[in-house]
C-alpha cells in the first residue's frame, strides 16, 4: 500500500495491472520508473503505441532536443539540472548529448525570460562548485574564466559566441553547461532500459477510446481502453500519456490542447558542418526562433518555439459512448461503455495533422517557412537562400501556463494524465518518469503545498484558450489555426 499525504484519507491500493497508453518521453519514463519501483514489482504493466517503436510522428522523436537549465522558473531550472546531471553520464553517453552552449538572447523591453533564467543558472551554477569543491573537485567542468555563463552585451558579443557570421538580438547570454540531445537516440536508449526490466508488456495498436464503466453505486471508473484492432484492454490503472493525442481520448478542453509547430531541416556541405561545428544551439526569446549546430548526418535544424497551429476538428466526445471516434474507428457499444450524462456528443478539438498522415514532405504554414528563413538569414548569413531539405509540423501539448498536467483524473477512477509537455517535456525524460510514480503514489513530498503533484494537478477550472499564457518563452502570435484540409500550407488568425 501507499502512502496517503493526508491522514484522514485511505491510502490507494497497489494496482495489480497498469496500462500505459504512448511510448513518448513520458510514457516510456513513466514504465520504466514503474518497472523498478518495488511497490509495483507484483503489477502487470502494458504499453501501447499506435506506432511499431518509434513512433514517427512522435513528439519525442526527432534529431535533436534543447537540453538546459536555462528556465526563467527556478523550479523547473533546478529539475533541468538535475535531469542534465543524467544527460552528462550514461543517457547522453554514444554521442546522445553534446553540451555545446546554449545561447539565449532577446530584444530591448523582451529580455524578461532572459534576465530570470541568467539568474537561476548561475544560482545553480554556484550550488555546483559548491558541491564539486566540498567533494575535492575543484571547479568542476567550468570553461573560459572560470564560469560556463558568460553575459552577451550586444550583437557584436552574440556574433562572437554563434561562430556562424551572423547574429540575433541585442544582449543576452551563453551557457556553456546546456546543450542538445539526439532525440530519437535517446529514446531509442530509454526504450531499451525498460525493455531490459522484462517487467513491460510492449503492444503495438491505436486506442480508439477509453473504457468507461459506471453504476449507480460506484463513481464512473475508466478499466483499460478499446483498442482499434477491435479487442480490449483492461487494466486496473490506465495512464494516458499519449502525447497531444491525448485530447481526442479525454475531454480536455480549457485544460490541454495540440498546437502544431513548425520546423525546417536544411543540409550543409562538409565543409559549412566543419564552419558551424563551434556553434552553441541558439535560442532568440523575443520571437521564439532557435537553430541546432549540424547534426552528424548533414542538417542544420531550425525551428519556432510558438504559440502554434491549432488544426480544429470536431470529434466524438470521447467520454461518450456509441459514437464514432475522432480517427473514424467504430467506438463500439461493449461492455462497461455506457454514455455519461450532460455531454455533448460531438466537440470540436485540435488533433495533430502529421507527415505520417500527409506522405511526402508536410508543408508547414507559409509564415512558419518564411519566419524560419528570415531567422537563418540572421544567425546563419550563408544559408540565407537555400531552400529546406524537409519540413515538419511537431505537436505540442499546451497547457495554460505550461506546465504539465500530471495527476488522477479528477472525477474518473482508474485514470491517471501524464501529459502537457508544453514544448519543454523532453529534457525531463531521465527524471520525468521517477517524478509521475511519486504522484501516482501521493507521496507527501510531492503532493504538498509547493510540490509538483500540486502544480500539475488537474486545474480547479478550464480556461478558454485566449487566456493561455504559457510560460512566456514564446514567439508568434497567438490564435493561428491551419487552414482546412486541402489549402494545409497557409493560416489565418481566428
Ligand atoms: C517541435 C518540437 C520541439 C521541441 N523541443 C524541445 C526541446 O528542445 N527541449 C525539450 O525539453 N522539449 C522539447 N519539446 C517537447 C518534448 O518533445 C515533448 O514535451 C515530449 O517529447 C512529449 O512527450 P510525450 O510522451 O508527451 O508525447 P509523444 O512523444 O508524442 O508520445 C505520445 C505517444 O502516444 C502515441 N499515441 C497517440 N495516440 C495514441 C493512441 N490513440 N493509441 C496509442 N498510442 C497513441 C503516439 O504514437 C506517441 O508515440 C519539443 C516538442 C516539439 C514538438
Amino acid at each position: 500500500m501507499s502512502k496517503s499525504p493526508h491522514p484522514s484519507s485511505p491510502p490507494r491500493p497497489i494496482p495489480s495491472s497498469i496500462l500505459i497508453i504512448g511510448s513518448g518521453a513520458f510514457g516510456l519514463s513513466t514504465a520504466y520508473a514503474l518497472a523498478r519501483h518495488p511497490d509495483f514489482k507484483k503489477t502487470a504493466i502494458t504499453l501501447v503505441d499506435r506506432h511499431p517503436f518509434p513512433a514517427p510522428d512522435g513528439s519525442s522523436i526527432d534529431s535533436s532536443r534543447i537540453i538546459r537549465a536555462d528556465y526563467a522558473d527556478p523550479a523547473y531550472a533546478a529539475l533541468a539540472a538535475e535531469a542534465q546531471e543524467h544527460w552528462r553520464g550514461e543517457w547522453g553517453a554514444d554521442g546522445r548529448y553534446h553540451e555545446v552552449g546554449l545561447c539565449l538572447t532577446a530584444e530591448p523591453g523582451k529580455e524578461d525570460y532572459v534576465v530570470k533564467s541568467l539568474e537561476n543558472v548561475r544560482a545553480l551554477e554556484g550550488l555546483r562548485r559548491e558541491a564539486a569543491s566540498a567533494e575535492g573537485g575543484g571547479e568542476g567542468r567550468s570553461r573560459g574564466e572560470g564560469t560556463n555563463i558568460q553575459p552577451l552585451r550586444s550583437p557584436a558579443d552574440i556574433q562572437a559566441a554563434l561562430h556562424t557570421g551572423g547574429t540575433i538580438g541585442s544582449s543576452g547570454y551563453l551557457n556553456l553547461s546546456s546543450g542538445w540531445a539526439d532525440a530519437e537516440a535517446s529514446m531509442r536508449y530509454l526504450r531499451a532500459l525498460v525493455a531490459a526490466t522484462k517487467r513491460v508488456a510492449f503492444l503495438t495498436d491505436t486506442v480508439a477510446r477509453l473504457l468507461f464503466s459506471s453504476s449507480p453505486s460506484a463513481p464512473t471508473k475508466v478499466t483499460g481502453a478499446r483498442l482499434a484492432s477491435g479487442t480490449s484492454l483492461t487494466a486496473d490503472l490506465t495512464i494516458l500519456a499519449a502525447g497531444a493525442w491525448s485530447p481526442t481520448l479525454l475531454d480536455l478542453r480549457g485544460i490541454a490542447a495540440a498546437r502544431g509547430q513548425c520546423i525546417g531541416y536544411m543540409r550543409v556541405s562538409a565543409d559549412e558542418a566543419a564552419r558551424f561545428a563551434q556553434a552553441p544551439v541558439v535560442l532568440d526569446l523575443s520571437s521564439g526562433m532557435y537553430v541546432f549546430p549540424p547534426s552528424a548526418d548533414g542538417m542544420v535544424k531550425v525551428a519556432w518555439h510558438s504559440f502554434g497551429w491549432a488544426n480544429p476538428v470536431r470529434i466524438a466526445h470521447p467520454e461518450r459512448g456509441g459514437v464514432a471516434g475522432a480517427s473514424g474507428h467504430a467506438a463500439g457499444t461493449g461492455e462497461g461503455e455506457g454514455e455519461r450524462e450532460g455531454e455533448e456528443p460531438i466537440i470540436t478539438v485540435s488533433v495533430p495533422r502529421t507527415s505520417h498522415q500527409r506522405p511526402a514532405q508536410q508543408p508547414i504554414p507559409r509564415e512558419g517557412q518564411q519566419a524560419l528563413h528570415a531567422f537563418l538569414a540572421s544567425t546563419h548569413p550563408s544559408l540565407a537562400a537555400r531552400p529546406f531539405a524537409r519540413t515538419r509540423l511537431c505537436w505540442y501539448t499546451d497547457t495554460p501556463r505550461g506546465d504539465f498536467l500530471i495527476t488522477y483524473h479528477p472525477r474518473y477512477d482508474g485514470l491517471f494524465v501524464a501529459t502537457g509537455g508544453s514544448g519543454h517535456g523532453f529534457k525531463f525524460a531521465p527524471v520525468i518518469g521517477d517524478k509521475i510514480v511519486d504522484i501516482l503514489l501521493d507521496k507527501s513530498e510531492v503532493m504538498e503545498e509547493g510540490g509538483w503533484g500540486r502544480r500539475w494537478g488537474w486545474p480547479t477550472e478550464r480556461l478558454a484558450e485566449g487566456g493561455w499564457t504559457l510560460d512566456g518563452s514564446r514567439g508568434g502570435g497567438k490564435g493561428m489555426v491551419l487552414e482546412s484540409e486541402e489549402g494545409g500550407r497557409r493560416a489565418e488568425k481566428l
